[in-house]
């Protein structure tokens, strides 16, 4: 049956949520029929520059003809089979390929089927840990404010507090720890004074505490944020002094994203539990893992208890673990570090000119993710058609126009992204 474009955008607007908006006042959106390397295609022929990676995921762009056929050539062996009892070359390879990538120690694999759903499985991991050893009492998490760890309850109670809405949802969310925003800022010389509140937090409430959970280095969906690795170095100290766990969230950061394989890896460090999420499959299908060293393993698994209490029913789905292990394979064999620098200075040359404008707060890079923050939100719906009408695909986000794209994207279209940015950001009648 052919549809027509707006028959579909009219039932959209009618029965579907979309992330984070209203069924009465929804925002607009566009209807994309295709998506081949850094381009989407409109429903109306229309084509767009993709700044976003599909939030962090298509690191290699869509429709690379070398995962797509890894997904076909599974799909046509076994899409799916159940993860309890029975195993799989997809799953185990996915494992070995992680465990080789990851930071020191991290050998024990969960394969869990969204970002959000592996920190659930990491603070559970955390929370048993202390619950086997027989430790009672352990039910809080200490984190810093800024940060972003999923949608689920438990991870939005260690989402930034104002930006997570904790007082909307005051008696709801589990109220946690949270230290100040971690400072200074990446490239910013360190200070001793710069660990002290997180260091006094630990200490005071250490018999409270389950575990530590932090996004390494990027702050990402809470406010975008790079922060200098010397504070994350400093965090695991003080997670050793205590004995507390620690928790690196690099869904966003994972897979070469800011630099590094894995944020962790600028402060060289090993958590003891690490969730990656997003680039896992290069954007094609949703998986995620939580990695885990034997510090936990072996005290989940000695302990009164001995097992794990979680297990989603597509838990190792083998198509998404072939799209996985196609995607790390796709990044290990591509230059991906010196892509990573190119757009690195690419950005940092066509977006800094930004600062000086009288909308711009703060204009900052790292890796392949290049931020405006502005000094009032963009008004959404005419932003959005804004860059829609330049040809490219930017979503702003409160008072951020930031862009993360596919390793891939040439110099020629990250300039038109670019400039696209610079004229947005330079209109005050885009802001509300
Ligand atoms: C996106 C994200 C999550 C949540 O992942 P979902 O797949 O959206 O559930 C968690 N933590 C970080 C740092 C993220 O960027």
């Amino acid at each position: 049956m052919q549809t027509l474009p707006q028959t579909i955008l009219d039932f959209d607007r009618e029965h579907l949520w979309h992330p984070y908006t209203s069924m009465r006042d929804p925002l607009p959106v566009y209807e994309v029929a295709r998506a081949q390397g850094v381009r989407l295609c409109l429903a109306d022929g229309r084509e767009l520059i993709d700044g976003m990676a599909s939030w962090w995921s298509a690191i290699h762009g869509y429709s690379h003809p070398f995962i797509i056929s890894a997904i076909q050539k599974q799909a046509s062996s076994m899409a799916h089979v159940m993860f309890g009892g029975i195993t799989h070359r997809p799953a185990v390879e996915l494992a070995k390929r992680l465990i080789d990538l990851a930071p020191h120690g991290l050998d024990r694999v969960f394969l869990a089927d969204s970002g959000s759903v592996s920190v659930e499985v990491g603070m559970k991991m955390a929370y048993q840990y202390w619950l086997s050893k027989g430790v009672k009492g352990r039910t809080r998490m200490l984190t810093v404010r800024g940060g972003y760890h999923g949608d689920t309850f438990r991870t939005m109670s260690v989402c930034d507090p104002e930006g997570g809405m904790h007082q909307f949802f005051k008696g709801i969310v589990f109220e946690h720890l949270f230290a100040p925003k971690p400072e200074p800022c990446f490239g910013d010389s360190w200070e001793e004074k710069h660990i002290e509140a997180f260091a006094k937090l630990i200490r005071l409430h250490t018999d409270e505490l389950a575990a530590v959970i932090l996004e390494p280095v990027v702050q990402g969906a809470g406010g975008m944020r790079f922060y200098s690795p010397e504070f994350l170095s400093r965090v695991r100290e003080l997670c050793d002094e205590t004995g507390i766990l620690l928790i690196a969230d690099e869904i966003a950061t994972g897979f070469g994203r800011s630099g590094q394989m894995f944020a962790c890896d600028w402060a060289g460090i090993s958590p003891d539990i690490m969730c990656v999420g997003k680039a896992l499959t290069g954007g094609t299908m949703t998986l995620a893992a939580t990695l885990a060293n034997r510090r936990v393993s072996d005290g989940i698994s000695n302990g009164t208890h001995g097992i794990l209490n979680h297990g989603p029913t597509f838990m190792g789905n083998p198509l998404a673990c072939a799209a996985a292990n196609a995607s790390l394979e796709l990044l290990v064999n591509s230059p991906w570090e010196e892509r990573v620098d190119q757009i690195e200075g690419q950005l940092r040359a066509e977006l800094s000119p930004c600062a000086e404008l009288p909308t711009v707060q703060d204009v900052r890079v790292l890796g392949a993710i290049g931020v405006i923050e502005c000094r009032r939100p963009a008004d959404a719906a005419a932003m959005q058609q804004f860059f829609v009408d330049r040809g490219v695909w930017v979503r702003p986000f409160g008072r951020l126009v930031y862009i993360m794209p596919p390793y891939i994207i040439s110099p020629e279209d990250l300039s038109e992204v670019t400039a696209a940015m610079a004229d947005a950001v330079a209109q005050k009648e885009l802001f509300t």
